[in-house]
């Protein structure tokens, strides 16, 4: 897998359909990774930080439905929900379960594969829109990155290069666990975990010049920003 390929996260229990569409969308550049129950789903989706997850609705464990609200209170994540009948996902839609597209089974993987490129170039455009807002606010804390200006309840911080691009790099997936590897491909472009430690110290200048409280650290894992709502 290249550095910076898009995690899929594939949630299914009929492992032959599984493996039909790990093995479609691996094919087409992403990194897939699979999880065939409720519970291990969830696992999955906090350890490999998934940039859309592909959701059977019937599943042992807990259900696809427990699975999306769980995952979705996490972090906003989009979901392509796969029901098993037409009627099943009328009847989704309008519980608004919070995914943000459906397949009705059987499907073609094809049109699995399809879908899933449209998802990923919505939010990608949405993102993007994001992206053109040069003001980010959270909590007390206001980022400008036009001006690249920094201030906490109103104090403003004086900030390096890098740790100005870390801090606005988690401020806008607030709350999202970001692991420290991922950290360091995305804003150091290193492809190997050897230079986490950068990650590390950068993070603590950042804690000592914003406050200790804004970003939280998931041992073994990585940080995230933490603001008050
Ligand atoms: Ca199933």
């Amino acid at each position: 897998m290249e550095p910076g390929a898009r995690r899929i996260l594939v949630v299914e229990d009929e492992l032959t359909i599984a493996e039909a569409v790990a093995a479609r969308l691996r094919a087409e550049g992403f990194a897939v990774d699979l999880a065939h129950d409720g519970p291990s789903a969830v696992t999955a989706f906090e350890a490999t930080e998934p940039d859309l997850v592909v959701l059977d609705v019937m599943l042992p464990g807990f259900d696809g439905l427990e699975v999306c609200r769980r995952i979705q209170s996490k972090r906003p994540v989009p979901v392509l929900m796969v029901t098993a009948r037409a009627d099943e996902t009328d009847l989704l839609v309008g519980l608004g379960v919070g995914a943000d597209d459906y397949l009705t089974k059987p499907f073609s993987i094809r049109e699995l594969a399809a879908r899933v490129h449209a998802l990923l170039r919505r939010v990608e455009r949405a993102t993007q829109t994001d992206h053109d807002e040069s003001r980010i606010v959270l909590g007390d804390l206001e980022i400008d990155t036009t001006e690249r200006r920094v201030s906490r309840a109103g104090v403003a911080a004086q900030l390096t290069p890098m740790e100005f691009d870390l801090l606005v790099h988690l401020a806008r997936r607030p709350r999202a666990v970001q692991p420290r590897e991922r950290l360091l491909a995305e804003l150091w472009s290193w492809s190997d975990a050897s230079g986490t430690r950068a990650v590390d110290s950068h993070i603590k200048a950042l804690r000592r010049k914003l406050g200790a409280d804004l970003i939280r650290t998931v041992h073994g894992v990585g940080y995230a920003l933490e603001v008050a709502k």
